[in-house]
């Protein structure tokens, strides 16, 4: 009880205000270009009406593309029907003014016919955007595939339905006749002003209450959909105490529907934006996590293998590539005395070190238990050798407490340098000759740099 007290004083009223202040934004606009602008072109209403229509042709694709990645949302089938059935309804719309295509019907304007695909495209959207909320409360059960496809030939049958009831009562088909406007006189008939405005009120306003209490505004798009039904309810209104088709309230209605449309559009791209960013970071880390080796973080084997038989094809007397093999030396002792875990720490300990040892463009990487190579470009073998003396001795004057507990006592390492000159060798030689002269190292009593001769 106190938490729907909660929302409702925390995210029902501050949105209800915020509708309010944006059509009451936009209304006022209106009333203000009303001022400036007596009458308006009689091609604004079909142009706003092709804007629209691609809109929602733009929503229906979102909807089903997003159903299309993710088949739990089934709720978003009735919305992009809803607003399919809409954009064709339009299409009917648009037939009703020829002037926008046809310069010879500009003045042959069917009110009455407009009105019609407007009524019926308010109860195919409202009925829809119903049964969405039906389908949102039951997304987190487990659905049969049986049953969606059942449930999506009846929603593609209702629309349909609703498309062919709404062409028989136009003009187009002699069949069904149904009077909302006078084409005359634009005025609206008893019919639609007594009866349809109240009913199509009535209607969403059902509608919101059910979408805000099942979706609980919780997150932009549910609120951009609310919107949407608020937006509509403002603008039945506004028609109700029009009185005339082709008004202001004509337009304003239009505006609305079309802004509200719009908010919807730019928080499904904004979804679309953070979905990207998301799959990118996610591609990047996992990237990450197959070139790195997820003890110390340096590079693994198959990542430094590739990276020099590349660097190898460019290599020169001008260009020489340099590979370290280092060993740490009794490190098995290191194990047996402290435990595998104070050995794991060693191990990221000395991965760190020559990390910061080397330049962003070296690679360092760990290519056995705790044996790490790096890869040095354009670097000769005197310059190879510095390097691996600089790293040795490095080492070898941390102590436990200089390491802060990293290392448990003084480590040594042993290190081969290998330089090649030509682009003739395999980067399994070259490190390889490296591994060699690291045991040269560790033969002649551990603790040195030997280079490869
Ligand atoms: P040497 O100076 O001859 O290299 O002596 P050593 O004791 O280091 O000998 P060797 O290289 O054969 O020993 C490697 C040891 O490294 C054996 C194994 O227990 C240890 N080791 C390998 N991988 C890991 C690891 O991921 N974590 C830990 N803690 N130890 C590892
Ligand atoms: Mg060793
Ligand atoms: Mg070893």
């Amino acid at each position: 009880m106190k938490t729907m007290r909660n929302r409702v004083i925390t995210l029902y009223i501050p949105f209800l205000l915020g509708c309010v202040f944006i059509i009451g934004s936009l209304q006022c606009a209106m009333l203000h270009l009303e001022k400036i602008i007596p009458s308006f072109s009689p091609l604004l209403f079909p142009t706003l009406t092709i804007f629209l229509l691609v809109f929602h042709l733009f929503m229906s694709c979102f909807m089903i593309m997003k159903y299309w990645c993710d088949r739990t949302r089934l709720y978003l089938v009735p919305i992009a029907f809803a607003f399919v059935g809409s954009a064709i309804m339009m299409v009917g719309t648009l037939a009703s003014f020829p002037g926008w295509l046809d310069l010879y019907h500009f003045a042959s304007v069917n009110y009455n016919d407009a009105m019609i695909f407007f009524l019926f495209r308010h109860l195919m959207m409202a009925t829809l955007f119903l049964f969405s909320a039906f389908l949102f409360r039951l997304r987190r059960e487990t659905v049969r595939p049986h049953f969606q496809q059942l449930v999506i030939f009846l929603i593609f049958l209702f629309t349909v339905g609703m498309l062919i009831t709404a062409w028989l009562y136009s003009s187009h088909s002699p069949f069904l006749s149904m009077d909302l406007v006078d084409n005359e006189n634009k005025q609206f008939m008893i019919l639609w002003q007594k009866t349809y405005n109240m009913v199509l009120i009535a209607l969403w306003c059902v509608t919101l209450a059910v979408l805000m209490s099942v979706t609980r505004l919780r997150n932009l798009f549910w609120m951009s959909g609310n919107f949407l039904c608020i937006s509509y309810i403002a603008a039945l209104v506004i028609l109700l105490f029009a009185g005339r088709a082709e008004g202001y309230a004509w337009y304003t209605s239009r505006l609305f529907e079309t802004i509200a449309t719009l908010m919807m559009i730019f928080v499904l791209l904004c979804d679309v934006f953070h979905l990207y960013r998301l799959s990118n970071a996610r591609y990047q880390q996992s990237y990450q996590n197959s070139i790195r080796d997820a003890l110390t973080r340096l590079y693994n084997r198959s990542y430094f293998y590739d990276t020099l038989t590349h660097s190898l094809k460019s290599a020169s007397e001008n260009e020489p590539v340099s590979v370290i093999v280092s060993d740490l030396d009794r490190f098995k002792r290191i194990n047996d005395t402290y435990g595998h875990l104070q050995g794991d720490k060693v191990l990221q300990f000395v991965a760190q070190l020559l990390m910061d040892s080397v330049r962003p463009e070296d690679i360092a990487a760990r290519i056995g238990g705790e044996e790490f190579v790096l890869l040095l470009q354009n670097t000769g073998s005197a310059d190879a050798q510095q390097v691996a003396e600089r790293i040795r001795l490095s080492l070898s004057a941390y102590d436990k407490e200089s390491s802060h507990g990293q290392l448990p006592e003084s480590i040594t390492i042993s290190m081969g340098v290998y330089t090649a000159t030509t682009s003739d060798v395999s980067a399994e030689a070259c490190v390889g000759w490296a591994d060699q002269a690291m045991y040269q190292a560790k033969e002649s009593g551990r603790n040195r740099v030997v280079v490869w001769q």
